[in-house]
């Protein structure tokens, strides 16, 4: 049937369908067109929304940058005038110089300062004595006892230079063990100096030669490693000399790499202090504007730094980019919804940050405006993360769209199918009713005319009347006939025929029905031949409603075969099944139709165009049978070769 029904459907949308189809495309168009604007718009005030997030950063991080640069600025005042300050650690720097020298370094420490040089010892003369057995009568052990007397002096700085001069001795006469325990009081003295130089730096460099002159590694790279650790916290205060010699030493003890890496940071701070010291000496360095300062690129990072210079005294404040972040609250990687605040200096140096600042999404603030020394950018600090989060919002709301459309569309297909269902059963309705008039009308009519005649006593002979009366009688019973096939077929299809089952041999009810359908096919010029296989098929049936599901099919075959007058009936079983099928060498069934045929109403393509009477019910009858029955009926056809139709029954216990 639906085979049937959907070419219909094709050669003509039902104008209800079109209608529909129609008003479904404008209403999903219509929603289509309305989600697409809700995500754009969605897009656009989160675009918004950021961007005044980002406003507010910017905004924030110049007032807070301002603010923190005049504290600095004071403190570096404060710091001018002799009063005592407080800075932070991390990445600020502040060193006083008066005239050639580092005066002081208030909370600061770098691995290495500007202005120190070699300083010549405080009481020399104490060691003359010593000296002239040590080198011009070469007595080490007799200087070594001058010596250690000396190591005893209150004057720190004498027992230093006193514990160095002992150590070298040592050395010399190669005692090493002395050596080592001299230069371990040495370090015992930290930051006293000698020559320039701290006590406990000398004490560890000297070690150090001795494990390497006793080959003792091990000994050596714990010395070296100790070393670096203090170069990299800046606890000694270093001539950049000694820093480098040191630290090429170490290199080379430990191998090629440092334990401890000093921060880039507190170098580059270093760096800038002794190239701004320098410019101050040469007299290269602005002092005379109100408050000098300049950011300066040193090791790969950029520094501010202030400076104040009277009477022959530079103050000098350093700030690198970590302060920058802590003053900030910056942490790396921060959140993604929050913006990050990317710093540049003039020269397009990127002073902090990482993210990317040529996004679309950000918000600048030029030097010029804020008065800083750099521009500011608030940008988004993971852009990714961002696009993702806005793509994730359009997702889920086309998501939804895709969903709506979905439903939208499966409940169109849904009332679409449902309309056309209604459409077609309206028209085979009606095709039935309009074949079922036809079938009544040629009864009818012979009956109206013979009895007129009758009645008129027109028909004079005797034997003229008894063949109208045959007439009138054949025509009635083909009415009843037809009439009761449809009332049956009403009452078989409702379920409320009254089947009444009995035992029965399927091969003596299927003769039955032949012998008598015999007759009337022969005065169509049709011949039934019957066969049956072997002896008794017994079955449980309704003679009545079987013999009927029979006669319809014989009369089918009769209908469908104009051409081919011999229909075989044959009656076979196997174990389970009894078989009974009707072979004819007609017209035949196209494959496309031969389920639809056991519909209701439905009728062939080759009945209709031949005007073959029918009204479409036959074999929808014959299946409800065979269905009640607990059987099935099945067809086999080729068109123009004819069809076989097989009724299979369980076969009832003997
Ligand atoms: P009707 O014969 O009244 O049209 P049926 O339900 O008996 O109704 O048959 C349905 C359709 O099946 C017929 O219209 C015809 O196209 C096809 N058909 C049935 N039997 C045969 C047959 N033996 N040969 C060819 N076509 C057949």
């Amino acid at each position: 049937m639906r085979s049937l029904i959907s070419t219909k459907w094709f050669r003509g949308f039902p104008r209800p369908v079109t209608l529909f189809a129609g008003i479904t495309l404008v209403f999903l168009a219509a929603l289509a067109w309305l989600s697409w604007r809700v995500i754009a718009q969605d897009r656009a005030v989160e675009r918004q929304r950021w961007l005044e997030r980002c406003e507010v950063a910017a905004e924030n991080a110049s007032a807070q940058l301002t603010r923190q640069l005049a504290e600095l600025q004071s403190a570096l005042a404060n710091a001018t005038a002799g009063r005592a300050v407080q800075i932070p650690a991390q990445g600020i720097a502040l060193l006083i110089f008066r005239g050639e020298s580092l005066e002081a370094t208030p909370g600061t420490k770098l691995p290495y300062y500007p202005a120190l040089r070699a300083a010549p010892e405080s009481a020399p003369d104490r060691f003359i004595a010593a000296e002239a057995l040590e080198f011009r009568e070469k007595q080490p052990l007799k200087a070594a006892a001058l010596y250690a007397q000396l190591r005893e002096h209150r004057d720190p700085e004498v027992r230093a230079a006193a514990l160095v001069r002992l150590a070298r001795v040592y050395r010399k006469a190669k005692l090493t063990a002395k050596a080592l325990e001299a230069y371990a009081a040495l370090a015992g003295m930290g930051s006293v100096m000698v020559e320039g130089d701290p006590a406990e730096m000398l004490a560890r460099l000297g070690s150090a030669e001795v494990y390497m002159e006793r080959s003792d590694a091990v000994a050596l790279k714990r010395e070296a490693s100790a070393i670096t650790a203090a170069l990299a916290e800046g606890r000694w205060v270093l001539r950049r000399s000694s820093y480098e010699y040191l630290e090429e030493q170490c290199r080379e003890w430990l191998g090629g790499a440092l334990s401890a890496e000093p921060p880039l940071e507190s170098l580059a701070l270093a760096d800038v202090a002794e190239t701004l010291y320098v410019q101050w000496k040469n007299g290269a360095l602005n002092i005379d504007s109100p408050n000098p300062r300049k950011s300066l690129w040193a090791r790969d990072r950029s520094v501010l730094a202030f400076w104040n210079s009277e009477d022959g005294q530079l103050s000098l404040l350093c700030a690198g980019p970590s302060y920058l972040k802590t003053i900030l609250g910056q942490a790396p990687g921060a959140e993604a919804n929050l913006p990050e605040i990317v710093l540049e200096d003039p020269e397009g140096h990127r002073v902090l940050g990482s993210a990317d600042n040529a996004s679309a999404l950000r918000v600048v603030r030029m030097a010029s405006l804020t008065g800083l020394p750099w521009t500011i950018y608030a940008v988004p600090s993971n852009p990714r993360a961002l696009a993702d989060r806005l793509s994730a919002q359009a997702k889920v709301l086309l998501i939804a769209l895709a969903l709506m459309i979905f439903f939208a569309l499966a409940a169109a297909v849904f009332v679409a199918r449902s309309i056309s269902r209604e459409l077609a059963v309206a028209r085979l309705q009606s095709d039935f009713v309009a074949a079922v008039s036809h079938e009544f009308r040629s009864p009818l009519t012979t009956i109206m005319q013979l009895s007129e005649m009758l009645v008129r006593g027109r028909v004079s002979s005797d034997e003229r009347r008894t063949q109208f009366y045959d007439t009138l009688l054949g025509e009635s019973r083909r009415l009843h006939g037809l009439v009761e096939s449809i009332l049956n077929f009403g009452r078989v299809e409702s379920g409320k025929y009254h089947y009444d089952f009995r035992a029965a041999d399927l091969g003596e009810l299927a003769h039955e029905v032949v012998e008598d359908f015999s007759k009337s096919a022969a005065e169509q010029g049709h011949s039934v031949e019957f066969r049956r296989d072997g002896g008794p098929l017994p079955v449980r049936a309704d003679r009545e409603a079987l013999g009927r599901a029979l006669r319809n099919l014989l009369d089918n075959a009769v209908k469908y075969s104009p051409e081919h007058p011999i229909i075989r009936v044959e009656v076979a079983g196997d174990k389970n099944f009894a078989t009974l099928s009707v072979r004819d060498r007609g017209l035949g069934i196209p494959p496309h139709e031969q389920k639809a045929i056991f519909t209701k109403f439905v009728r062939g393509a080759a009945a209709k165009e031949r005007s073959i009477k029918g009204t479409g019910i036959g074999l929808a009858m014959a299946q409800a049978i065979l269905e009640a029955h607990g059987g099935t009926i099945e067809v086999e056809s080729v068109p123009a070769e004819g069809s076989v139709f097989r009724m299979r029954l369980p076969r009832a216990e003997a």
